[in-house]
């Protein structure tokens, strides 16, 4: 029998335009260190903060506004993530002069934790986008646990009850890492040009990462503040959450055609790892990667399987504990995705566990 995957490209021409016309993916040569600001363009300064997870750091810029700066995102607020900060303030580089505003591309800790703490210091304002802004508040409402709101959907996703007690006692909650927000956050209008470091930004909103992620793009000087939105060597996680987007790789796919298209070569600024040009490649391969995983699924589905029991496929190794609630929301993604494609269908089975089967197969 023709496996399903063997058809058809699976994500299809809708979501992906291919072309071979791609500049190559060449990495920028400054040399990056944790707290040491980088001038990776006139007027637009990289600085690197330390987080302590497997991916070990984020990159904040901050922009040039003569009279002080614009920052860009701010570091997940820890005791060795303010450390950072308190040094590079004393840099030459960045000391005398404050921090005028801050722009937030998204609501996750490593990008907003520190924003309140260093509104206040500075008295600075802070912008986000409205989709950003209604995730946070709710996040860091005190009288919510979001880690309890999904252990629904981890028993109706096939999660052992002892792996989801260990994750319920273990998964970090978002306001120990989230610093209270400032009074009177200002919303960005996706809409209209801003004005920031001496150039004009439009707005690229990203979304599947999270609901309305802010990526700056210069056009005269071809430069891309890309957020998490495409990142190089790693891709950005793509989650359902209850509550949230449910069919979040469809919509990060369709909001990555504006990045495939985006300038000549522009050269992008990430939040995580090394500046490089070549975006409209890196993009390809974002596609691949999940065009792969989706295989890999799909190819591994021989029966009617929850989400758990097809982790490993989806990533091809099995996932430690600490991976397994991002690891689960990412394998629903994946699947509710094919769903919508009309690829796989699924329903409850008489435990109240959602099975996945391919159509036809
Ligand atoms: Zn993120």
């Amino acid at each position: 029998m023709v496996q399903r995957s063997e058809m058809a490209n699976l994500i299809d021409t809708a979501l992906w335009d291919r072309t071979n016309q791609a500049l190559p993916v060449r990495y920028h040569d400054a040399e990056i260190r944790l707290a040491e600001p980088v001038e990776m363009e006139d007027g637009i300064v990289l600085v690197r903060l330390p987080l302590p997870f497997a991916l070990n750091h984020i990159n904040v810029y901050l922009l040039d506004e003569s009279d002080g700066w614009t920052l860009v995102d701010c570091g997940l607020d820890s005791r060795t993530s303010r450390e950072a900060w308190d040094s590079v303030l004393r840099t030459t580089r960045v000391a005398g002069r404050p921090i005028r505003r801050i722009v937030v591309t998204h609501h996750h800790p490593d990008h907003i934790g520190l924003g309140g703490w260093l509104s206040k210091r500075f008295d600075a304002p802070m912008f986000m986008t409205a989709g950003e802004l209604a995730v946070a508040g709710r996040y860091a409402d005190p009288k919510r646990d979001v880690v309890v709101e999904r252990s629904e959907f981890w028993r109706e996703h096939g999660l052992p009850g002892d792996v989801a007690a260990w994750l319920m006692e273990r998964m970090p909650r978002y306001s120990r890492h989230v610093h209270a927000l400032p009074e009177g956050v200002q919303l960005i209008d996706p809409g209209k040009p801003m004005s920031l470091g001496g150039r004009e930004w439009c707005a690229v909103i990203g979304r599947g990462h999270s609901p309305e992620h802010l990526s700056l793009f210069d056009a005269d000087d071809e430069l891309l503040l890309g957020g998490d939105q495409v990142l190089p060597e790693i891709t950005p996680n793509i989650g359902v959450w209850p509550g949230g987007d449910q069919n979040p790789l469809r919509s990060y796919l369709y909001s990555l055609k504006a990045f495939a298209t985006l300038g000549e070569d522009p050269l992008l600024l990430p939040s995580h790892k090394q500046p490089l040009w070549g975006l409209h490649s890196r993009v390809d391969e974002i596609r691949q990667h999940h065009e792969e995983r989706l295989r890999q699924v799909v190819d591994s589905c021989s029966e009617p399987m929850t989400c758990y029991q097809l982790l490993n496929a989806l990533f091809g190794r099995p996932l430690r504990n600490e991976e397994i609630g991002f690891g689960l929301g990412e394998g629903v993604a994946h699947l509710n995705f094919l769903e919508g494609e009309g690829i796989v269908s699924s329903s409850l089975d008489e435990h109240g566990a959602r099975r996945f089967a391919v159509r036809g197969v």
